[in-house]
């Protein structure tokens, strides 16, 4: 029995020992985890023991077999269920005072730019060159820091990328990763190939290792110490043999992912049965000469068929569509895609609703005007 209260033992005792660490802070912060495969697993179980505060985690996929060697928040029984989701409840479990949501989908269109914005911090736990792409020009955007990590066998590294000061990920990319990036978009129009991407040999101790970097890393972004990584800087860590090794990226001045969206966006309500045409006219109510919507990513309407003229409508992003889904049921011949990147006012494609279009709240959606771009966030 405990008798006295300053002999209750709290369960951030040890590390509010540290002379500069600030758990309210910690507890205040607003965290977004892009990935919740082996790196983000490790990222997850410390931003929780930590006592990370508000912890938003995103990934596609679901738990497969060969993750459970590197994935300490996963069990047998867990496979085949979403990674996102799972790491939520094992997150409650582990500390059920850290706040914790979770979205089962794409970064390029699950998570709104808005709240992107609202976070002090990124973390990306990603495994492809286009994933981080993809990340890198959201978090540009949305004008909020993100710390890259990537690992391989027996290396990893971390870096810091920064929306006003230093290289960003974009401005690394050499011809080798070009071509990696293009090797997913290069089936037919554009479609996203169905081959496997490439598999990482890869342990659980380089995953930890470069995990705990990111969590230091952010730890210290997070109490304003400047002993990390610098906005540019990367830190490759090698296991065999050790060495580390730290490098300034050079900034890439034709780099095309330096677009931060302005400051002073409106923000209006969100509702996933408003349409297309109606948030049209909720902007044409701050700005009346807007005349369309601006799409996330190009949208697939319909498949047609050159050979035997069947149509079927899709009405999903062209990055989620496989190739595979381009042959005709009918003929077995390769289909048109019609694909549009924007709605017009009065189209007929502006009855569909935010919902179908999967435009998440807080999404900063961007319309189109006589003289440029108007930009309106729906939901607080
Ligand atoms: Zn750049
Ligand atoms: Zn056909």
């Amino acid at each position: 029995m405990i008798e006295f209260a300053d002999q209750v033992e709290g369960r951030y005792d040890r590390q509010t020992l540290i002379s500069w660490w600030d758990q309210p802070a910690l507890a205040n912060a607003q965290i977004i985890v892009a990935g919740a495969g082996a790196l983000g697993n490790e990222v997850l179980k410390l931003l929780a023991l930590m006592g990370a505060g508000h912890v938003l985690v995103i990934d596609f996929d679901t738990v497969s077999r060969s993750n459970l060697s590197r994935t300490i928040l996963f069990r047998e029984e867990d496979v085949g269920k979403p990674k996102a989701h799972i790491a939520k409840e094992r997150l409650h479990e582990i500390n059920p005072e850290v706040d914790v949501r979770s979205v089962d989908g794409d970064l390029r269109t699950a998570v709104g730019l808005g709240e992107l914005r609202a976070a002090d911090v990124v973390l990306g736990c990603l495994d492809s060159v286009n994933a981080r792409w993809a990340l890198n020009r959201r978090c540009l955007q949305a004008g909020v820091e993100w710390i890259d990590g990537a690992i391989s066998d027996f290396h990893g590294s971390v870096a810091r990328y920064s929306p006003d000061r230093g290289a960003c990920y974009e401005c690394t990319f050499t011809p080798r990763t070009l071509e990696r990036f293009h090797r997913r978009y290069s089936c037919p129009f554009g479609l996203v190939s169905s081959q496997a991407q490439d598999k990482t040999p890869t342990t659980a101790v380089t995953s930890s290792v470069i995990a705990a970097i990111q969590v230091q890393q952010a730890l210290m972004m997070l109490h304003h110490v400047e002993e990390g990584l610098r906005p540019g800087e990367r830190l490759t860590v090698y296991l065999k043999p050790y060495r580390m090794l730290t490098d300034r990226l050079p900034v890439n001045p034709d780099c095309l992912a330096h677009d931060t969206l302005p400051a002073d966006i409106p923000v209006t309500a969100y509702d996933g049965a408003l349409t297309a045409g109606e948030a049209i006219e909720v902007a044409r109510t701050f700005l009346p000469t807007v005349d369309s919507l601006c799409l996330p990513l190009e949208l697939v309407v319909e498949f047609r068929c050159d050979t035997c003229g069947a149509a079927q409508p899709v009405l999903r992003y062209r990055e989620h569509v496989l190739q595979d889904e381009a042959m005709c049921p009918a003929c077995g011949e390769l289909r048109t895609p019609t694909c549009v990147e924007a709605i017009g006012r009065g189209s007929a494609l502006a009855a569909l609703s935010l919902g179908q279009l999967g435009i998440p709240r807080r999404e900063i959606l961007s319309f189109s005007h006589d003289d440029g771009r108007f930009y309106l966030q729906f939901g607080e």
